[in-house]
This record gives structure tokens, sequence and C-alpha cells, in this order.
């Protein structure tokens, strides 16, 4: 638009009525909201060059746009693809509404709210979420070294959403049926060192097993970790078989603080998750996973901003450690 032209419509502006006003302020914010987003779909993985999702040729051509992305061709299989094709975000709709979602996921906003601030439909944020989570939860750290603190924290299982329930539904949570750690109860797993990196693992219902902790543990430590836990003799076990350094608190014996060896930052991270966690008021137990890559990227602070976390939607993980 010209100069002269622009100046035109400006002049007319004064005379709008409040509710042309309104209509133009919603049309500005979603073409901001478009502009937006583009940005952060077209912007390169820094460590990729742009290559075909189906074939992986890096022989690529332009090949006209569709809706605002550019479109790529592929000279060896000759199928076409954009930015989008091949990520969590495929084919969803409404893009000028993405940064907005982001940013409610930033603020761990609930649906309800999240939905009429958008203007969308809950059941489009319900799905919109898992889809960013899905993608979110695989920002995780390789590996963790030096002192390593895990410990086990246990969820009232929730069948919440779900068509089939087996038991009578609880409201909001809600208190388990039996006293003490039983099948009801789901057990997160978290690891963290003392740089912060932290890991996290939904091991499955009740007492976490020696193979369970293998399994989560054994592909993350370095070798040359030292691996510090409560007395739970599965910590034991699981570092003799994999001939780790190893020294538990006697939390029993009401020692909580052994020089470096202590499991406080792994429980001020369960403190935080679980305080986190209460505003959902009880979550799935299909989607804990999701929920606890979503206070992950909250805690660590790479779900910083709306864009920073649609970039990790599409799967552009900046922070991801390399070892
Ligand atoms: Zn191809």
């Amino acid at each position: 638009m010209n100069a002269e032209t622009f100046n035109g419509l400006m002049k007319q502006v004064p005379r709008l009525t409040l509710r042309q006003r309104e209509l133009l302020r919603k049309r500005l914010d979603a073409l901001d909201g478009q502009q937006k987003a583009l940005a952060v779909i077209e912007s390169p993985s820094s460590d990729q060059p742009r290559s075909c999702p189906h074939c992986q040729s890096s022989a690529i051509d332009r090949h006209g746009q569709v809706s605002g992305l550019q479109r790529y061709r592929c000279q060896m299989c000759h199928r076409t693809f954009n930015a989008l094709t091949g990520t969590a975000l495929a084919r969803l709709r409404k893009k000028d509404k993405w940064i907005g979602f982001s940013a409610a996921l930033v603020a761990s906003q609930p649906l309800r709210p999240a939905a009429a601030a958008l203007q969308v439909h809950r059941n489009t944020t319900l799905r919109w979420r898992h889809r960013f989570l899905g993608s979110l939860k695989a920002d995780r750290p390789a590996t963790l070294q030096g002192i390593t603190e895990a410990d086990e924290t246990y969820f009232l299982e929730s069948r919440k959403g779900s068509r089939k329930l087996e038991r009578p539904a609880r409201r909001r949570g809600g208190k388990a049926g039996k006293p003490g750690l039983s099948c009801e109860q789901v057990c997160v797993l978290v690891a963290r060192d003392r740089t912060g990196q932290t890991l996290d693992w939904v091991t499955g219902r009740g007492q976490m097993t020696k193979a369970e902790l293998a399994s989560a543990l054994q592909p993350v430590l370095a070798k040359d970790v030292l691996l510090v836990s409560d007395g739970n003799p599965t910590y034991r076990g699981f570092a003799q078989d994999a001939h780790l350094a190893h020294e538990a608190v006697n939390l029993s014996a009401g020692v909580r603080v052994n020089g470096a060896v202590h499991v406080q930052n792994v429980n001020a991270y369960h403190g935080r998750l679980k305080q986190w966690l209460h505003r959902f008021h009880g979550v799935a137990t299909g989607y804990l996973d999701n929920y606890l890559g979503w206070f992950r990227a909250l805690d660590n602070q790479h779900a910083a901003s709306g864009e920073a976390v649609l970039a990790m939607a599409l799967g552009k993980f900046p922070h991801l450690t390399v070892t």
C-alpha cells in the first residue's frame, strides 16, 4: 500500500463506530498472530538445512505459496511440502491463533479460559494442547552428569476423559479408595543433576521396580555419575547392577543432608510439579507424560515465550543437549 492510500485510510479511522473499531482490532490482531506464527514456522532449524521430508533429498525447488507458507517441490520424489509437513502441527487450522495458544501454555492456562480468550471451541484447545505437548516433551537432556539425585513420587490414577470407567468417577482428583501405595497410584520418577538438567518418567502403576528404574536411568546416566537417592533399596540394587557410584540419605533416621549427599533438589522439583498440577484438578494418567514435559519446559525456562513454545511444538529445540 502506498503512503497516500494509507493516509487516506488513517483519516477514516476516527469515523469508525465502536463496533467497527472492535472488528478492525480483531482483524489486525489476527494478521499479527498469523505473521508471528509464520515467522516461527518458516525459520529454519539451526542444525539442519531444509530437505524433503518424504525422501530427505536436499534437491528442492520453491513451488509457490499456500496459505502464507512457502511450498517446495522435491526434484527426486517430485512431492510437495512446506515447513509444517511432517511436524506435529501439520494440517492444524487457525495458524493466526497458534502464538496466542502457545502463550496460554506459557501461562499454564486451563482450557476453558484459553479457549474463551482465543475465541475457539474448547475441543480445539484440547486437541492443540495434546499436539503441542506431544512435541514439546521431546525436549529432554540426553544425559545427566555429576551428582544426580533421583526419587519417585506418586499420583492418583485418573481415567479423566476416558469413556470406559471401571469404577465410579471421582470428583476433581479425589482420594484413593485404598490406604497406602496401591495400584491406584501411578509412579513418576524424577532425576535431576546439580546443573539443573532434569528428566522424568512415568514408570507405571504401584511401587517402582528395579527393572523400571534401570530402563529409565541406565541410558541417560553418565558412567562417572554419583547417583543419590533415599534409602529405598531399589536404587542400591540398580546402582550395583549398573556399576554406578551411589549414596543414599537415611531419611528414616532423620538424616536429610550429608554434605553434598541429599535429594533436596529433586524433592523441591516434586513439590513444584505437584503444586503446578493442582490447577488441572486431576490429570488423565494417559496424558501424564505430556504434563510432565510441559512443566519441565516451564521449570527450565525453555518455554519462556509463545514463540519459543511454538518452535518447540514444531520440533525445533535450540536447547537440546549435545553430548
Ligand atoms: Zn523427496
